[in-house]
């Protein structure tokens, strides 16, 4: 059963029917899928979930495509890890990391390509495409090779090693452009128009990909037992994941899931190699000021962010804050994360933790509040940014006289 009613116009609510559109025609704002809630809230119940797929699909009756069989590599469920050890370092209280890092290509990325794709090819679409800083390339191929679906994927042609390999490897066209990922982003909407036969996930079927980021505060929900965090800390490319994520608590409660009414607090991270939404909160502006990217987190790296107001506005009204982060705290916020919770995270995960270990210290993120911090890309993608200082203790001769000169027991084994 699909309980989408149709689309809106998040600017001027002029209706759209449920098709492969994405802008108004009217004020070019953007549309958004629009449910029945009541009918929701009559079929959608804690024990209805719980007797779900372990994946995204387990909330269908959300999702826009719920009639359709789902394009499905096993996305969504991902662990909710009691993390202690980085709390008491921080500071903090209830601490919790949303391992999304666990998802089959190894990244949040699944959860709105696996809708964006199932709804295209509802739409009858057979070229699945995108512009993609690295982990949205990964997911489509991988995506589009299990559906049969033909992709079509372009990438700044700059991106780290594993992303291309770990794309290419699905066997359909990965196209790397010399630009950033503002250039690949306008070629494809240049590229949209010219090809109305693909389905571009993050352009004409981005309606339904920003969707997919709901799962991620619907699984949080379910995992603390139908209960919301107080505070949120998520990371900002172009801000649908942010927005998506706001709402997702929100719609939780118009269905009858949540007791209370939320009251989450949500923080966004970035890069201050790529901020421009954070640095949009930090100067009160209305309207945000395109950058030039220059930072080790690539995924993160969108100078120019479709849903950058919608993210500044879901966090001021939230009462949340925004920080940014160097390199340098990047690579600091991936090996305090290793270190302490045994989970290896991307440069976007160290970004989101170098964040919350900021906000923590100047008291916006506070010790009385249950946190969670999103933790959005596996380790394994973006190595080169850690090798050249991240290596084995010693390196030594075969012999346990070169093992005890060069290994001071006593601190090596107290640096647990
Ligand atoms: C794309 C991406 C994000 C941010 O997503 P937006 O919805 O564009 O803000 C966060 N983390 C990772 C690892 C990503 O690949
Ligand atoms: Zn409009």
């Amino acid at each position: 059963m699909d309980y989408v009613t149709g689309l809106r116009c998040r600017e001027c609510g002029r209706p759209y029917p449920a098709e492969a559109l994405h802008v108004c025609d009217y004020c070019f704002g953007p549309l958004e899928v629009v449910y029945d809630y009541d009918a929701v809230s009559a079929s959608m119940t804690a024990e209805s979930v719980a007797a779900g797929p372990q994946t995204i699909w387990r909330y269908g009756d959300l999702l826009p495509v719920a009639d359709a069989s789902p394009i499905d590599l096993g996305t969504g469920f991902t662990p909710l890890v009691k993390a202690d050890r980085l709390a008491a370092e921080l500071g903090l209280g209830e601490l919790w990391i949303k391992n999304d890092t666990a998802n089959p290509t190894g990244s949040f990325k699944d959860r709105v390509v696996s809708v964006a794709l199932t709804k295209a090819r509802q739409l009858g679409f057979k070229v699945a495409a995108c512009a993609s800083t690295g982990n949205l390339a990964n997911s489509v191929a991988a995506h589009a090779a299990r559906a049969g679906m033909v992709s079509m994927v372009f990438i700044p042609h700059d991106l780290e090693v594993a992303k291309v390999v770990t794309t290419a490897v699905y066997g359909g066209n990965l196209i790397a452009v010399e630009g950033t990922y503002d250039d690949v982003n306008r070629l494809c909407a240049e590229l949209a128009s010219e090809h109305p036969s693909w389905a571009f996930v993050n352009v004409n079927i981005r309606t339904y990909y920003a969707e997919g980021s709901k799962t991620l505060a619907f699984e949080v929900a379910e995992q603390l037992g139908w209960e919301v965090p107080d505070h949120v800390v998520v990371p900002v490319a172009s801000g649908s994941q942010l927005t998506k994520i706001a709402k997702g608590f929100q719609e939780l409660y118009q269905v009858g899931l949540l007791h209370e009414e939320p009251h989450v607090r949500v923080s966004g991270a970035q890069a201050s190699g790529c901020s421009p939404v954070a640095t949009a909160f930090a100067t009160g502006a209305d309207a945000i000021r395109p950058v030039r990217p220059d930072t080790i987190a690539k995924s993160l790296a969108i100078g120019n962010p479709a849903d950058g107001w919608y993210a500044l506005q879901a966090v001021r009204a939230s009462g949340g804050s925004f920080a940014s982060v160097d390199d340098e705290e990047i690579l600091e916020g991936i090996r305090l994360l290793a270190r302490t919770e045994g989970i290896f995270a991307e440069t976007a995960g160290g970004v989101t933790i170098a964040c919350l270990a900021k906000l923590a210290a100047s008291g916006i993120v506070r010790p009385d509040e249950r946190v969670v911090a999103y933790v959005t890309g596996h380790g394994l993608k973006t190595v080169e940014a850690l090798a050249p200082s991240t290596g084995p203790t010693a390196t030594i001769a075969p012999t346990m006289e070169a093992f005890a000169a060069a290994v001071n027991l006593d601190s090596a084994e107290r640096s647990a």
